[in-house]
């Protein structure tokens, strides 16, 4: 090579490499998290009708103030917080966006970024690349927050604190104690900023509720919070979210923000506005708990052992009673042998547990899709 490469050991991302595998194998592609369902129709009613009229000229760039007003007054509707739209939210390019452009802004070269493993793919690059070092703590064996770790660890060194709730790829939805916890943690660490990953809020199931990070005021101090319009409205290729912060946090993002993309795709931000008012939360949740309760139902007589999700697209299984081989090989062979594409869990960690053995289902699916996968695992 004639530079050097900034990740000479990173591969392409797992949603990637089975993706392309599913498609090369005919597989059912349960692996990357998306829905097969499609958007809400008045939405995409609405679209069309911005395609027609918009200008099609640049959003500002925070993003449409329609839109960050209707978003501030969904989260009043959804989670009873009150968010400024003028100065704590800006429109991103999804929440992979967001989250690089938090990153970013606070990640200085030395810096400690502590993330809980399995952790979503993206953040550790980000934070290497702005010279941070990632600290990796792995979640309890139930995957609740391992609260003596986190304190321990946190050192005046430590800038940032990564928490994704409700949880990719678990499923798991933090507590009010985990919350507390949290708080406390914010409390007594001044100097420590919070990223709160909540792409999957409105995602939540069996009565659980999402707890989110801006209701608790010694977190809204300092965090940042992350969200999709992918997750929430069925449409993952749309790349639309938001980073929701305080005024102060949100001009340092947005300084970066603007040299990383500028704004974002002005005649969906439109649509987006004048659809959130009608968008129900309640409707999304229950097409996805039931998708999650077929997948459930399908596979109940077979040796795919459930851990209990709570939220998100995710359902974990463990199939350790099937095969001895790690996830990353089992998820190959399944792909290629069975026709199921599947998402191996040892990828989120940096130190994958030994002899762990779980691989994630992606269940925002329709019923036929998810019986053909379940058709295709029954005898093993
Ligand atoms: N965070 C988590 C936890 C995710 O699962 C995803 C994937 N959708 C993202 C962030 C990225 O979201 P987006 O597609 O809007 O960039
Ligand atoms: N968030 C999605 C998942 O966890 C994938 C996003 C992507 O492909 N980068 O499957």
């Amino acid at each position: 090579m004639f530079f050097p490469s900034k990740f000479p050991t990173l591969a392409t991302t797992i949603f990637s490499k089975m993706s392309a595998m599913a498609a090369e194998y005919g597989a059912v592609n349960l692996s990357q998290g998306f829905p097969d369902f499609r958007p809400p129709e008045e939405l995409l009613s609405c679209i069309q009708r911005h395609i027609n009229t918009h200008s099609h000229q640049y959003a500002p760039m925070p993003g449409l103030p329609a839109l960050r007003q209707a978003i501030a007054e969904m989260h009043r509707r959804t989670h009873d917080t009150l968010i400024d739209p003028d100065t704590e939210i800006t429109i991103t390019a999804g929440a992979t966006q967001a989250l690089f452009a938090l990153i970013a802004t606070v990640v200085y070269p030395g810096d400690e970024v502590v993330v809980l493993a399995p952790s979503y793919d993206s953040y550790a690059p980000a934070v290497e690349l702005m010279g941070g070092r990632i600290v990796e703590i792995p979640l309890n064996p139930d995957f609740s927050l391992p609260t003596f770790e986190i304190a321990k660890v946190i050192s005046p060194k430590t800038r940032l604190l990564i928490v994704n709730n409700p949880h990719n790829p678990t499923g798991k939805v933090l507590t009010p104690v985990e919350m507390h916890f949290l708080e406390n943690i914010a409390n007594e660490n001044p100097h420590l900023i919070f990223l709160f990953d909540e792409v999957y809020q409105h995602i939540v199931f069996d009565g659980f509720q999402h707890l989110t990070a801006l209701s608790y005021p010694e977190l809204r101090k300092r965090a940042a919070c992350v969200y999709s319009f992918g997750k929430s409205l069925n449409a993952t290729g749309w790349k639309i979210g938001y980073i929701v912060a305080n005024e102060h946090l949100t001009r340092e993002i947005r300084k970066i923000h603007q040299y990383e993309v500028f704004a974002v795709n002005s005649f969906m931000q439109a649509a987006l506005a004048e659809y959130l008012p009608d968008f129900d939360p309640f409707a999304l949740v229950a097409q996805l708990q039931a998708a999650r309760d077929y997948l459930l139902a399908q596979l109940a007589d077979t040796r795919f052992k459930p851990i209990p999700s709570q939220g998100s697209y995710f359902q974990l299984y463990d199939y350790s009673e099937i095969s001895e081989l790690d996830d990353i090989h089992f998820t190959e062979w399944l792909v290629k042998e069975v026709g199921v594409a599947l998402i191996p869990i040892s990828v989120f960690y940096k130190n994958p547990p030994k002899n762990q053995r779980l691989v994630r289902f992606c269940f925002a699916k329709r019923n036929e899709t998810l019986q053909l996968a379940a058709q295709r695992l029954k005898n093993l």
